[in-house]
């Protein structure tokens, strides 16, 4: 069953090194989270999936690493610095601050219950604003980016002439992203930094209908190969008065969120209006000729576009399970090997000298291609349902036995059956085990 209460990840999250509160020696900083030794390991597994998929497996993507503070100019261009707005109203009796777009009843205030207590809604613009250089002024003015995709955009005349590529082909990014949310909620769900993979694929205009169902298809397939049950995702696309400034059509893959479907990522037609924007305002030549046809002219684009940092947690709530071992309820998180953030435990069945070195041995064999927790504290019993927690797929126990015989033993985290395998196969029986 995964996790039904949000706080069973979070106190999880927390006990475990996963997610800790920012600066909490301080108090914390508003919505703002650190990620831990497991944490960190999480995230970037998550995000190397993504690249693997998108990037690394496919012959029409490249990867890209693009500033995160920008001039006014890109933001003029895209239509961040005049649309990128949210609507904030204010409640007049319990002086709280809210989005008008996501409450449930516009009237009605969610804090304390007044009914026309608003202010008139104002457009307030999300994007975090700050100075280059030491003197103030509005020539030094910058942004931090509140999404990753202008990168693409602003560098696609080199990336088309360094990279030989011609479209149907993509841009994709994973990086930190800024935005001045009004309300920051749900954990690492929505926050002011967080972090994106956004995939920018640049096709001829009229094969731009065939690609965003391609691509909605895709990473629809992408989060259930990566473990989430078909169950707690739907795909969903948006109505005429949802759509962005640039949106020719935009779907929304949706999880099964403790609060209700919410959003995953965004895949949207954003037909030619980046690079026309960036060409207008730039005035260099965004487009693409084809010797082929001999024709000049300016792709559409298809933009899945992901959060990370929200991902994980989507990852987290589906993988959270409990189940009884023995009488005993354990907790375990599934994770997808390729997500967890150890593939493998090493335990050393006891802290005795004599184990030690072999031990440290077998750590340093799989270490080499795997990330390996080494854990000697505590009984075998207890460190294995530690590992269920954190949710490494594979325990290797080292014993006493293994000093005559030169095997181990190999536990499986989803079954948590056993068995024994020569340490000199180790290698080859882990990746047969993991898949990779
Ligand atoms: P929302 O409606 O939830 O504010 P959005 O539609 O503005 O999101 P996009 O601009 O499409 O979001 O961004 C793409 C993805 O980036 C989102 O699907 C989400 O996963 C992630 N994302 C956006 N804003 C945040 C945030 N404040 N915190 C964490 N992740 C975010």
């Amino acid at each position: 069953m995964p996790a039904t209460d949000l706080d069973q990840i979070v106190s999880l999250c927390k006990r475990r090194g996963f997610v800790y509160q920012s600066a909490e020696i301080y108090g914390g900083f508003r919505s703002t989270y650190d990620y831990g030794p497991l944490g960190s390991l999480l995230l970037r597994n998550v995000k190397n999936a993504w690249i693997r998929s998108m990037v690394q497996t496919r012959d029409d993507v490249v990867l890209i690493d693009a500033a995160i503070l920008g001039p006014p100019q890109v933001w003029e261009a895209s239509g961040h610095l005049g649309n990128f707005t949210d609507p904030l109203v204010d409640c007049t009796n319990c002086k709280t601050r809210h989005r008008l777009d996501k409450l449930d009843d516009p009237r009605v205030c969610p804090e304390c219950g007044a009914v026309d207590s608003f202010t008139e809604a104002r457009e307030f613009n999300l994007m975090f604003k700050t100075q280059a250089g030491p003197v103030e002024g509005a020539g030094s003015d910058a942004y931090l980016r509140p999404e990753t995709a202008q990168g693409m955009f602003t560098n696609f005349a080199q990336v088309l002439q360094t990279a030989r590529k011609k479209p149907p082909f993509g841009i994709a990014q994973v990086g930190k992203s800024f935005r001045n949310e009004i309300t920051p909620q749900n954990w690492i769900f929505r926050t002011r930094e967080f972090e994106q993979m956004e995939l920018e694929f640049f096709v001829p205009p009229a094969d731009s209908p065939t690609w965003y169902e391609y691509w909605c298809r895709e990473r629809m397939n992408w989060y259930v190969e990566h473990g989430i049950p078909e169950s707690m995702l739907r795909l969903r696309a948006h109505d005429d008065d949802e759509l962005s400034h640039y949106s020719a059509g935009t779907s929304d893959v949706e999880f099964m969120f403790p609060w209700g479907f919410d959003e995953l990522e965004g895949i949207a037609q954003r037909t030619d209006y980046d690079l026309k924007q960036h060409a207008e305002h730039s005035g260099e030549r965004l487009d693409y000729f084809d010797p082929q046809t001999n024709e000049r002219y300016v792709p559409y684009v298809i933009e899945p576009a992901a959060g990370a940092t929200r991902t994980m947690a989507a990852f987290l709530l589906a993988a959270y399970d409990e189940d009884v071992i023995n009488d005993e309820t354990r907790t375990v998180l599934r994770l997808h090997p390729r997500l967890a953030p150890y593939q493998v435990a090493v335990l050393p069945l006891s802290r005795k000298d004599t184990l030690t070195p072999l031990a440290h041995e077998v750590r340093k064999v799989l270490a080499d291609r795997y990330m390996v927790d080494y854990d000697e504290t505590q009984n075998i019993g207890k460190r294995y349902r530690r590992q269920d927690e954190i949710g490494t797929p594979l325990a290797v126990t080292v014993d006493f036995d293994s000093l005559d015989d030169n095997a181990v033993t190999v536990r499986d985290r989803d079954t948590t059956e056993q068995v024994r395998v020569p340490i000199a196969d180790l290698v080859g029986a882990v990746a047969n085990k993991l898949g990779f």
